[in-house]
């Protein structure tokens, strides 16, 4: 009896379709017929038909919900039915119409079915449980729905790229910044002038180096490299400007820290810096940086992102300490002693031909009874602190590989898709209560309802709009905030690829990875990271989804046990 029952297997078979997953598409092409209801449904009866062990006891279908969460009415009538014994055999087209949330799928798939003797089976994917040394092969049909949706993430970021070029983002000032020429064709696009942005690149390459804006100046002064409003009149172009101040217009550093801090050279054009306060003054104000108005990619960039941050943490760092008019060793400014705080100096003996170089403490040499000497040599130094940065460098390379597992698609658009949701929820709340309000008008112009009950009735669904479209007024303003850090996070770990193969101790590597480096008297050398924050918070990120998925283990798990 038992064997017989072993052998029937009771077969539900699982539909979804939805638009998020990009089942329908605009073009009219590929998915739209392969994934319709009632394609999956032909494919899985065929199957059926070559399988006469299988029965099948129940059709569930969740037409319009995405894969990316389990919250469907179907499913979940489906798993009530597996609880309760009808069940023990699942049945899809392939693992994206069960899920395509990785985390997930795993934990229904590896975890409770097997628990509840549930066969799971993927058609299309060649995925079945009952296969043994399949067990551990759920990663490879994944690997290619993650890369699916990867693809088509792609294709909607550059579509709204587009768009965001043809709409906005022109350039609408008279000149083009130095780098920058207009565009015969279209005045209001930039193109690079190859010239003036070659010195533009050696401008933020000098500071990054250690060269003060003034050193910079100096240096293109001698030169000779005409400064930006002679070079714009040697182009040919009329052009004047408040700040020239004497009749030869060189290199000064008030230019070479405007050019520093110009944030156009990333390919971002910001506009509406400045605003007028009102209709009645012309007096123009500048409005605060939060507000200004950012468009990326409205022309070629000239400076990376990240060299760009980089030079505006030096130039902050700049008003703290005084920069100094030559290029400077790769660690200077960041050497610190550590008992008495003060920085290390640099030192240079000659022993029989031979140039040792070495660093001690800044408060010994001065006066040698208030600290002991921290002496450590350079080439010890840059071999230490390369190793330090080498393995924090693969840390974060890590993270980042770890960020992109954890989801496949990344948090931030899990979270737009979940406000998504929730606005459209409240937006049905709104329209039901507007139809509940009108039907109390005529159900009191039918003389239904009392002037007092429906004055009652009618403010309490005023009520609930008005809830409900406070509570989109949030979610919508949530939504924009997401929307601007979008792809910050996602970014920031990737610029540390640059350094994957250093093999070298540079200044720009110093200044990007490192806020301080300080000596024991024992010549223990400590280094401290900079962005401890981010570092920080993208960690504290990854341990979350590792206990979140282990906690929504725990929770389904147990009373789903109890049931069985
Ligand atoms: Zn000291």
């Amino acid at each position: 009896m038992n064997q017989i029952i072993d052998q029937t297997y009771r077969v539900a078979i699982y539909l979804r379709l939805s638009k998020d997953d990009g089942d329908f598409s605009l073009s009219g092409g590929g998915k739209t017929e392969s994934n319709s209801i009632h394609n999956q449904r032909e494919l899985l009866m065929n199957y059926l038909a070559g399988h006469p062990e299988m029965a099948l006891v129940g059709e569930y279908k969740d037409d319009g919900y995405t894969g990316t969460n389990f919250d469907r009415p179907d499913f979940q009538r489906m798993m009530m039915d597996i609880r309760k014994g009808l069940i023990n055999c699942v049945i899809v087209k392939d693992l994206s119409r069960f899920g395509r949330d990785y985390i997930d799928c795993g934990k229904y798939i590896e975890k409770l079915f097997p628990k509840l003797r549930v066969r799971f089976i993927a058609v299309n994917d060649h995925y079945d449980t009952a296969n043994q040394g399949h067990a551990d092969s759920l990663l490879v049909p994944f690997k290619n729905l993650i890369n699916d949706s990867y693809s088509r993430d792609i294709s909607i970021k550059v579509r709204s790229n587009l768009a965001v070029k043809r709409q906005q983002g022109e350039c609408i000032s008279n000149f083009a910044v130095y780098g920058y020429r207009k565009d015969p064709e279209n005045k209001n696009r930039l193109l690079i002038d190859n010239y003036a942005a070659s010195i533009v690149r050696d401008i933020f390459r000098w500071k990054i180096d250690g060269y003060s804006p003034n050193a910079i100046a100096e240096r293109l002064n001698l030169a000779g490299v005409l400064s930006p409003m002679e070079y714009k009149q040697s182009q040919g172009i009329s052009f004047e400007t408040s700040f020239k101040k004497s009749s030869v217009a060189e290199w000064s550093h008030v230019a070479v820290r405007r050019i520093l801090k110009n944030e156009i050279y990333t390919g971002v054009m910001v506009q509406g810096k400045r605003t007028t306060p009102n209709y009645k003054t012309k007096t123009q104000i500048l409005k605060d940086e939060s507000e200004w108005v950012r468009i990326a990619g409205t022309h070629e960039a000239i400076i990376t992102r990240t060299d760009f941050e980089l030079v505006q943490r030096l130039m902050q760092e700049d008003t703290r300490a005084c920069s100094t008019d030559t290029a400077v060793h790769p660690l200077s400014g960041r050497l610190f002693c550590a008992d008495c705080g003060a920085p290390l100096v640099r030192k240079t003996v000659s022993s029989r031909g031979k140039k040792y170089i070495y660093y001690i403490c800044g408060s010994y040499k001065n006066d040698s009874s208030s600290c002991t000497q921290h002496r450590i040599k350079e080439e010890l130094l840059h071999s230490t602190v390369l190793v330090a940065i080498q393995q924090q460098v693969a840390l974060l390379l890590d993270m980042e590989q770890a960020l992109k597992k954890v989801k496949s698609s990344t948090w931030e658009e899990a979270e737009l898709r979940k406000i998504n949701q929730s606005i459209e929820i409240q937006e049905q709340i709104v329209e039901r209560n507007n139809s509940l309000r009108m039907g109390v008008y005529e159900d009191l112009q039918a003389g239904i309802l009392s002037k007092e009950e429906y004055a009652s009735l009618k403010e309490d669904f005023s009520a609930r709009i008005a809830a409900a479209r406070q509570a989109i007024g949030q979610l919508q303003s949530r939504r924009s905030a997401i929307q601007d850090g979008l792809g910050e996070q996602k970014n920031w770990l990737e610029q540390f690829r640059q350094f994957a193969e250093v093999k070298e101790l540079s200044r720009k590597l110093v200044v990007s990875m490192i806020d301080r480096v300080s000596i024991s008297n024992r010549n223990e050398i400590a280094v401290e990271f900079c962005h401890k924050d981010q570092f920080q918070c993208i960690l504290e990120f990854l341990e979350e989804q590792k206990t979140a998925a282990k906690r929504k283990e725990n929770l389904t798990l147990l009373p789903r046990l109890e049931a069985v």
